[in-house]
C-alpha cells in the first residue's frame, strides 16, 4: 500500500477527497473479495483486480505459515528440550512457551540471561 501511495504522489498530488475515495474503493473490493469467497463463486465482486491473480490471492495464505501445519511432526533434534514436550526449538534448546517461561522465570529472580 506504502509503494502504491508513493506511486500516486510522484504523479498527481493526493487530495483528501481523492483519499477518502481511494479508502472507499479499497474498502468495497475487499467486501467484495469477501462476498466472492463466501459464496464460492470465482471472479465476483472484484472487477479491478485481474482473474488470475485474484484466484491466487485467494488460495493462499499471506506470510509464514503456521509451524503445526507446515512441519508435521518435529525431528528429534529439533526438539525443544523439556521431557513430553514436541514444539519445535526457538531458542537455548527450549520452544517458545518454555523459553518465554524460562525468560520469566529468570526475570523474577533478578538472574542475568
Ligand atoms: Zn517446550
Amino acid at each position: 500500500m506504502a509503494r502504491l501511495r508513493k506511486e500516486l504522489t510522484s504523479q498527481a498530488p493526493l487530495t483528501p477527497a481523492l483519499t477518502s475515495w481511494a479508502e472507499a474503493l479499497g474498502d468495497a473490493i475487499g467486501r467484495g473479495m469477501l462476498r466472492a469467497l463466501n459464496t464460492g463463486m470465482p471472479g465476483m465482486g472484484a472487477p479491478v483486480a485481474s482473474p488470475g491473480n485474484g484466484a491466487v490471492m485467494a488460495g493462499r495464505r499471506r506470510g509464514r505459515p503456521p509451524k503445526t501445519v507446515a512441519g508435521g511432526p518435529v525431528p528429534m533434534d529439533r526438539r525443544c528440550t523439556v521431557n513430553g514436550c514436541t514444539r519445535e526449538q526457538r531458542s537455548k534448546g527450549l520452544c517458545s512457551a518454555h523459553y518465554q517461561a524460562e525468560r520469566r522465570r529468570q526475570i523474577a529472580t533478578g538472574k542475568p540471561a
